[in-house]
């Protein structure tokens, strides 16, 4: 094979994998010394470290697939090695390009706005250098404008989006990528360098719970989970809304740092979807979800900071004290609304939260709490381990019905409705706050309305073991409804 390259980097961003791998495979292909970087970026690190979240799930699953990544290399090529370097992206990347005299460096697409400006800055610097900058696409199955509507705008809606997803689907969009085929390609570690990553304490980080949690990390770890789910695929239609019951796959960490490939999940999916499984579909779909979210990003930037559709700006949320005590009592999984409550309590102990919990306890926050969406949004993307701004930016938007075909603005959720239909027997409730356990399955959803006799024989007292509701939801919808009601152009949408 002729290799047209000398040397090459590849520079690993949200696509820790070395099987089907993009960037990976477009650099062993090309050049005939290929070495392999992450940068563990302080532009992103040192302002968590100066939020106070110097013990982040994130950071730690990160850590820990670098060193399976790194192992994963080894694995394909004798001395090679995974280079980690601690220290601003924007001049790691140009330096070691070019202390290592590489003609190009390799990475995958990342589209969030933050990342975009970060690799303008790397290429310009590279470019300076006259070191090549290519980029792929990796983390999705169809990107930015490669579908777009018959007229030409991109979709906004959802449903004919994935129609023409499933249309356009051909085998070649989810073929995986024979890294290992090239693989020898992959130079051993230049002399000086240490391979592999350091540890937590060593870039200024703590261990956190995640290896109590047993959530299981790196490619292996997604292999794991993912043969797990596609045992239950079939069901996932059914359970996908209980969070009591393992329904989902639990894998949006991996997804979002590529431990696993998407199009090794779409392939699955879709191979089970042919065959007539109704679980593989709805799994699909929100695969495609994904996608829709991350094409709306890519074409409607300015959603990073305020609503899809403009006029949604005008909302006057709540704002001053009473605003940061409701704000707080949120966070903190004390609103007297058990599946609220619990739904926060999963996410503060684990970092994850059930999809059905993520539309209550968002749907709260805006139309129970009259709270400006990015307040919450921002505090899901300090404390989701998935969190993936595309997603959530999304998730919130459709929440707060401020989005790209989210719900409608007079539709509110009831939370005790939703906490008597997808937790019926208050399972999850019951997992997650143990002081109301003893309550009987009809009380539990709303503890408010038990009778003294009923909290006594619970061993619950209301204001010390458990908040009496901070807002009455009836008389919170009527106000949200106004709430929105008053913004002009609204009232037809
Ligand atoms: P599964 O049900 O097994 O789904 C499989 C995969 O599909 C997920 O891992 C994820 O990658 C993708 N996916 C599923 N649902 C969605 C969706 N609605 N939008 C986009 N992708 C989806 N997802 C994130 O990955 N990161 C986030 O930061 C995030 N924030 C959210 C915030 C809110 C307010 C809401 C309502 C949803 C959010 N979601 C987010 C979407 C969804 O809740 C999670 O992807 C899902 O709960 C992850 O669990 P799972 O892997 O078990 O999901």
């Amino acid at each position: 094979m002729t290799r047209s390259l000398d040397a090459a980097l590849v520079w690993f961003r949200r696509d820790l994998r070395a099987d089907d791998q993009a960037a990976l495979y477009h650099a062993l292909k090309v050049a005939r010394r290929v070495w392999c970087l992450f940068v563990l970026d302080r532009e992103i690190l040192d302002p968590l470290l100066a939020r106070g979240l110097g013990a982040d799930r994130r950071v730690e699953f990160i850590v820990d697939s670098l060193a399976e990544l790194d192992a994963q290399l080894a694995a394909l090529a004798p001395g090679a090695r995974l280079i980690v370097q601690h220290g601003p992206a924007t001049q790691v990347v140009p330096r070691l390009a070019r202390a290592l005299h590489v003609q190009a460096v390799y990475a995958n697409h990342d589209d969030d706005p933050a990342a975009l400006t970060r690799d303008a800055r790397v290429r310009g610097a590279l470019a300076d250098a006259g070191i090549a900058f290519h980029t792929s696409k990796d983390h999705v199955v169809f990107e930015r404008s490669e579908l777009l509507t018959t007229g030409g705008p991109p979709y906004s809606v959802f449903t004919p989006y994935k129609k023409a997803w499933l249309a356009r689907l051909e085998p070649f969009y989810l073929q995986a990528y024979p890294v290992a085929r090239y693989a020898d390609a992959l130079a051993p570690l230049p002399e000086g360098l240490a391979g592999g990553p350091p540890t937590l304490t060593a870039i200024g980080f703590q261990p956190t719970n995640l290896h109590a949690l047993r959530l299981p990390t790196g490619s292996s770890g997604a292999q794991t989970l993912l043969a797990d789910f596609l045992q239950r695929i079939d069901d996932y239609a059914a359970t996908r809304d209980f969070p009591a019951v393992k329904g989902p796959s639990y894998l949006s960490v991996h997804v979002r740092f590529g431990t696993v490939s998407i199009r090794r999940l779409a392939r699955e999916a879709h191979a089970r979807m042919q065959a007539g499984s109704p679980g593989a579909a709805a799994w699909l779909g929100e695969l495609i979800w994904r996608d829709f979210f991350h094409q709306v990003l890519h074409h409607h930037p300015h959603v990073a900071a305020g609503a899809f559709r403009p006029a949604f700006d005008a909302i006057r949320w709540e704002h001053g004290k009473h605003a940061d005590d409701a704000f707080a009592a949120w966070c903190a999984g004390r609103t007297g609304y058990p599946l609220v409550d619990a739904a926060m309590a999963q996410i503060n102990q684990t970092g994850y939260m059930h999809n059905r919990l993520r539309m209550v306890a968002a749907s709260f926050l805006v139309k129970d709490l009259g709270i400006d969406w990015r307040r919450g949004e921002a505090w899901f993307a300090d404390h989701l381990i998935d969190h993936d701004l595309a997603a959530n930016n999304g998730g919130w938007q459709w929440a707060a019905s401020t989005g790209c075909d989210a719900q409608p603005w007079f539709r509110i959720f009831n939370p005790q409705t939703q906490s008597r239909r997808f937790d019926p027997q208050g399972r999850f409730i019951r997992r997650y706050l143990p002081q109301l356990a003893a309550l009987p399955d009809a009380l539990i959803h709303a503890p408010w309305l038990a009778s003294e006799a009923d909290l006594a024989a619970a061993g619950v007292t209301l204001g010390t073991d458990y908040p009496r509701p901070i807002v009455d939801h009836d008389s919170a919808r009527a106000k949200t409804l106004a709430r929105y009601g008053a913004v002009k152009d609204l009232s037809s949408s």
